[in-house]
């Protein structure tokens, strides 16, 4: 029978270190606060804004959302940027993506600051997620990885086939997988023969935006399947990028909802809790 594996246990372990993390905090006079900066006109992306306010409301971390219209010039993002990267109350920066058009190009991302960047989207941490030096690591990646973990399944001297290279997903993924001494195949849209490559593998990540990408056809009976897809259905459906009849082929997969989604809102708050380390290591001494 296959194993869905299904991100909620994960979650919570990561959310109860969060809390207890927050009432220490608090006892040192630091009061966690994460500030979003949302550009209207995505409504995913506002949907996603609300949610994260519901988590940081149960775990007591101060939520500063800022909405401004998509007509909002560059200047203006800036400027919220920079009052944010100064401003020693604020521990952690999320930019809302995607962005306008007139805005989107702009690598926008890269003045969000280093240390409180906890979507890891800035050069700097880009560079860290390559080289594995200390910084703040995309959250969906890692939550890809950690759920795999959790289900007991390791990487070390497995052949994964990846398959996606965006720069949200597969390719900081790409690069953790290598830290993990997996063998890895990176699969893309010129890839000519995606099931030949699933078929040679161990483990298969998948993020690419689009559903039944992976055919049930591909996906062979010893093949651990870890779904970071997410689709909107034209009748309001949430499907993956895996073909839902794939999920009786494979040893073990993700759903989509509930699996590498669920876990990488709770790897962003952690990542807020290693900014606020960062940032006050001399109140944890
Ligand atoms: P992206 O930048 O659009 O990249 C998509 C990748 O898929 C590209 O590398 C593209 O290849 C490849 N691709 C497209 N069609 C393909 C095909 N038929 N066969 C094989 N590869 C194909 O996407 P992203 O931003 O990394 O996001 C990937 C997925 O993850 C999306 O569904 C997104 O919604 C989801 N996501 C989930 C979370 C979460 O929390 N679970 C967070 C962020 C993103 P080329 O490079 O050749 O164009």
């Amino acid at each position: 029978m296959t194993v869905i594996m299904k991100a909620r246990e994960a979650a919570d372990e990561v959310y109860r270190k969060i809390a207890l993390e927050v009432e220490a905090c608090k006892q040192k006079g630091i009061y966690p606060t994460l500030a979003v900066l949302l550009v209207e006109g995505d409504p995913a992306s506002a949907y996603y804004a609300q949610a994260k306010r519901k988590v940081a409301e149960k775990l007591g971390i101060n939520y500063e959302l800022r909405t401004v219209s998509a007509q909002v010039s560059e200047e203006e993002v800036l400027n919220i940027l920079e009052a944010w990267k100064t401003d020693p109350t604020v521990h952690g920066i999320l930019l809302e993506l995607p962005l306008p058009p007139h805005l989107a190009g702009r690598h926008l991302e890269n003045e969000v600051c280093a240390e409180k960047d906890i979507d890891g989207v800035n050069h700097y941490n880009q560079q860290a997620t390559i080289t594995g030096e200390p910084g703040l690591y995309p959250a969906t990646p890692q939550a890809c990885i950690r759920l795999l973990k959790h289900y007991g399944y390791t990487l070390e001297g497995k052949n994964v086939t990846l398959v996606g290279r965006g720069q949200t997903v597969g390719m900081p993924l790409f690069h953790m997988l290598q830290r993990e001494q997996a063998t890895v195949t990176l699969c893309h849209s010129r890839t000519p023969d995606l099931a030949f490559h699933l078929g040679h593998a161990d483990i298969a990540f998948v993020a690419v935006g689009r559903p039944n990408t992976v055919r049930a056809d591909m996906v062979h009976p010893g093949l651990v399947v870890i779904d970071a897809g997410i689709h909107e259905t034209e009748d309001g459906r949430i499907v993956g990028d895996v073909a839902p009849e794939a999920r009786d082929r494979a040893t073990a997969i993700s759903p989509v909802p509930g699996g590498v989604g669920t876990l990488t809102t709770a790897i962003l708050f952690e990542n807020l809790m290693q900014a606020v380390r960062g940032q006050f290591e001399e109140a944890w001494r």
